[in-house]
């Protein structure tokens, strides 16, 4: 058979089920052929949907950095589709369940650098935003106002708010622990805040250094005198499905205390599974327990953690229950404090990965926040967590 591959995408039509399986065949050949001698780098078979997956083909990439065009997985998948239509196989494309559009809220700059063990210089931490606003970032958690003692990292945030990019159309959230932290933040200008409360009572008293209701008291006047001043304002909810010394929290708990904040007046509510020890069940379940009890999905977002390497899959289940932010970080900075050596927050470039694949919209280029991601890890001396940035090691620009 020989079939016209449009080189700009399209569709390619196959009549026959066995042609398509040939196709299949022939797309997958062309794009694991090793290398060997150089050649044009093969852009003959595209995704119908444009999409953006790049290949690492080129004659200068050694092998093993090399890795196969998702474009061309993309056919195959889709060939793949059309052969089960063929077969008459009923089934309900996962696609459809799932958003058009996803926010990200990136918290490399904050939420990573704050667990990291090296001190980045101001003008640094600057850089790395201007390189996550030019890879597409619109949400970016820019710094902290918690106490300079507790979090010595983070000491700069008034200088770093001053050192901004200009925005045009993006959001800077801070984190303010209290109204102290909330009267710094409101003398640097922000326009956004986040405050924070565990969902379990030991993190609760060993991180915040109060009970789980003492912390939500404390929350209130914050989030009351933002949204008197007009600030938007986030409220992340930490170990929603478990505490390293509590065990399991119970779901019941995890939503009385997340209504409670959006009752004080957040505008969101980030769940936070911060051990990262949750699959796609609990993840659901807690999901469906907020629904439930009346609150929608918009008012939602998902922070979770990749230490057992769940974080995409607890992602897809979120987003199935009409979740459309998500919490990342580039490069996955930020690490674990529970797990010596484990991964902590999902990396940026990850989540991209899989929603580009998705065809679901971020607004994020994969390549950009994953050489973002990397050029702060060579900052802090550590190596990128993420899988796609390994993975595209040998073509990212620095
Ligand atoms: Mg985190």
């Amino acid at each position: 058979m020989v079939y016209e591959v449009p080189a700009q995408g399209g569709e390619v039509v196959v009549e026959r089920f066995e042609d398509a399986v040939d196709l299949c065949l022939a797309v997958v050949t062309l794009r694991l052929e090793p290398l060997g001698k150089p050649r044009e780098q093969p852009r003959a078979v595209r995704a119908p949907s444009g999409h953006r997956g790049e290949s690492a083909v080129g004659p200068d990439v050694p092998p093993e950095h090399r890795i196969v065009d998702r474009g061309a997985l993309l056919v195959v998948a889709s060939l793949h589709a059309m052969t089960i239509g063929a077969m008459e196989r009923p089934e309900v494309p996962l696609r459809e369940r799932l958003p058009d559009r996803v926010t990200i809220v990136e918290v490399g700059p904050r939420d990573g650098l704050q667990a990291e063990k090296v001190t980045v210089p101001t003008g640094e931490k600057v850089e790395f935003i201007a390189r996550l606003v030019a890879a597409g970032h619109t949400v970016i958690e820019a710094t902290s106002f918690v106490s300079p003692d507790a979090v010595p990292q983070l000491a700069d945030a008034e200088e770093l708010l001053r050192l901004l990019p200009p925005g045009t159309g993006v959001r800077y959230p801070v984190l303010v622990p209290n109204e102290r932290g909330l009267e710094r933040a409101l003398a640097a200008g922000v326009r956004e805040i986040a405050v924070f409360v565990s969902a379990s009572e030991s993190y609760s008293r060993k991180n915040l250094r109060r009970s789980r209701a003492e912390a939500l008291a404390m929350a209130a006047p914050v989030v009351r005198r933002a949204k008197d001043t007009g600030l938007r304002v986030r409220g992340y909810l930490s170990m929603v499905v478990a505490d390293p010394w509590d065990g399991p929290t119970p779901v019941g708990t995890a939503v009385s205390t997340g209504r409670a904040l959006l009752d004080h007046g957040c505008d969101e509510l980030s769940l936070g599974d911060t051990i990262g020890i949750g699959t796609p069940a609990d993840v659901q379940r807690l999901i469906g327990a907020y629904l439930a009890a009346g609150v929608p999905a918009d008012a939602l977002a998902v922070h979770f953690h990749d230490t057992y390497g769940q974080g995409l899959a607890n992602v897809l289940a979120a987003l199935e229950l009409g979740i459309t932010t998500v919490d990342a970080s580039a490069a996955g900075i930020g690490g674990s404090a529970f797990a010596k050596g484990a991964a902590g927050n999902l990396a940026t470039e990850d989540l991209v990965w899989m929603l580009d694949g998705l065809s679901i919209e971020t607004g994020v280029d994969v390549r950009k926040v994953a050489a973002a991601g990397t050029w702060m890890c060579e900052r802090l001396g550590r190596e990128p967590a993420g899988r796609v940035t390994r993975a595209l090691s040998a073509v990212l620009e620095r």
